[in-house]
């Protein structure tokens, strides 16, 4: 199969001084099995850039904007990221969905510009609870699949990452039958769009991964690796979860 990647997701957390530690504690552990990935805030890339310096735990953002450049005050190219060594971006997260209203279509758009600039989008997919309950939860992924990924995602090589929403910070995950469910539906919906291409995607699962359940999770059936919130602020957890990969 492909290399596992585990990405730390680090939302709006961290002083300079905290994430620099944090990113040297990263750094410091060898994790043989996996790619590891982390994604502080736009105001920490140089910092954790630094402290990363030439090893391999890579850089991403959290969001990127659909334009190069220009008018937009407050954005953040993906232009400007890869400027800074930055090579994953993460795209449609489900809180960017529901704080700045990202659709479908934004999502998509921003892609395309990360792919112009040379950066690996992770593009975020995932159902409501109340979409889960009624049933219609691999529809719902499906269909942001379908309006979220550009034509040249798959020969960029993009990450999809299936984050169910109601098991984001909650403690609660999905039962290892339905992520394998789900991860099968992703990946077919993949190879229909991509064909061959769609085969060796990564398909990372998100939401509430801790170091005591990564094991049975990143054993599942297209699950390729972990977009990680809340335990990939603890260099320890974090590690742990990727020695699980
Ligand atoms: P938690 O791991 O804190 O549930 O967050 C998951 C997530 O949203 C990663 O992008």
């Amino acid at each position: 199969g492909v290399r596992p990647l585990i990405a730390g997701n680090w939302k709006m957390h961290g002083t300079l001084a905290s994430v620099r530690e944090l990113a040297a504690g990263v750094a410091a552990g060898q994790a043989s099995g996996a790619d590891l990935l982390v994604c502080p805030a736009f105001v920490h890339l140089s910092a954790v850039a630094e402290t990363l310096g030439s090893g391999s735990v890579a850089l991403g953002a959290q969001d990127c904007h659909a334009n190069p450049k220009g008018a937009h005050t407050g954005d953040i190219s993906a232009a400007m990221l890869a400027d800074l060594g930055v090579r994953f971006v993460i795209l449609g997260h489900s809180e960017r969905r529901a704080d700045h209203a990202e659709s479908d279509a934004v999502v998509l758009a921003k892609a395309e510009a990360a792919l112009t600039s040379g950066l690996t989008p992770i593009v975020c997919v995932g159902e409501s609870e109340a979409q889960r309950v009624s049933g219609e939860a691999e529809d719902v992924v499906a269909a942001q699949l379908a309006g979220s990924l550009p034509e040249g995602f798959a020969a960029a090589g993009g990450v999809v990452a299936y984050e169910p929403v109601w098991a984001i910070g909650t403690g609660r995950t999905p039962t290892e039958a339905d992520i394998a469910a789900m991860h099968a539906r992703v990946r077919a919906e993949l190879e229909q769009r991509f064909g061959a291409a769609g085969s060796t995607l990564r398909i990372l699962y998100g939401g509430s991964v801790k170091p005591g359940n990564a094991k049975a999770i990143l054993a599942l059936p297209h699950v390729d690796g972990a977009l990680v919130g809340g335990a990939s602020l603890v260099a320890g957890d974090f590690l742990g979860i990727a020695a699980a990969a």
